[in-house]
């Protein structure tokens, strides 16, 4: 009987306590008293989180990027996959954050300014990854073509993608494999002074006949988002781990 009684106090003593430090909001402390995993709510929290991937199109507004033979605009070709890419990630579950997403731009008509500009939306969307779509041209018209992948090399998954884009733009056989560089050669403002992992594709060259063609077809240009989507499909989970 009187084990009972000490007991029955003991509970009418915990639940003061708990109902106090609820009123105070600490839950987790409630929880813990109460002997509730509180590991578990947290986990659930992050589960909850989508993956941030934000498409850098490259160029735009002041800038037009290098230009086709044709007149076409390196920066509306870039719009236009990372829309495309934007929308199948958004399908797919992603959290997509666009650096513009029309010819109008949020930043200045100088080129520092541009590029800190796309680097500090990433930061600000405390995005996973960042992709930058761009083209390619050269110089002298010497007949230079094919895609390449610049990386910096430090992110694992950032290299998985890049690694399994790769192979999917060379079964598309539309033109050469350039393959995957590191800005260590080559260094690349969006990539080197970015604090998201990031990965920048030069789809192909403008000046090449065939690759111009490629990549200024619809066609041409839903099956490089979807290869790009894909790629980032197969290696990134939905939600932030
Ligand atoms: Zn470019």
């Amino acid at each position: 009987m009187k084990k009972r009684i000490v007991s029955l106090f003991a509970l009418a003593i915990t639940g003061v306590v708990c109902l106090t430090l609820y009123s105070l909001g600490d839950i987790h402390l409630v929880m813990e008293i109460m002997g509730i995993e509180q590991y578990e709510e947290t986990i659930h929290a992050k589960e909850d989180i989508k993956t941030t991937i934000v498409l850098d199109s490259g160029h735009g507004g002041y800038d037009t990027g290098c230009i086709a033979n044709d007149g076409t605009y390196e920066k509306d070709i870039t719009l236009a996959i990372a829309l495309k890419t934007g929308a199948l990630l958004s399908s797919y579950g992603y959290h997509v954050v666009y650096t513009r997403t029309s010819d109008e731009v949020s930043w200045s008509n100088n080129n520092k300014d541009d590029l800190a500009t796309r680097v500090a939306i990433a930061q600000e969307a405390d995005a996973d990854y960042y992709i930058s779509i761009h083209m390619n041209a050269s110089e002298n018209n010497d007949g230079a073509n094919g895609f390449e992948i610049y990386v910096k090399g430090n992110n694992e998954r950032i290299l998985q993608i890049a690694s399994r884009l790769e192979s999917s733009l060379t079964s598309l056989a539309y033109t050469n494999d350039r393959g995957i560089k590191t800005t260590a050669s080559s260094p690349l403002y969006v990539i080197d002074n970015n604090t998201v992992p990031a990965m920048l594709i030069e789809y192909g060259f403008l000046t090449d006949q065939n690759d111009a063609a490629y990549v200024c077809s619809e066609d041409g240009q839903q099956k490089l988002a979807q290869q790009l989507a894909i790629s980032i499909q197969k290696n990134v989970p939905l939600s932030k781990s």
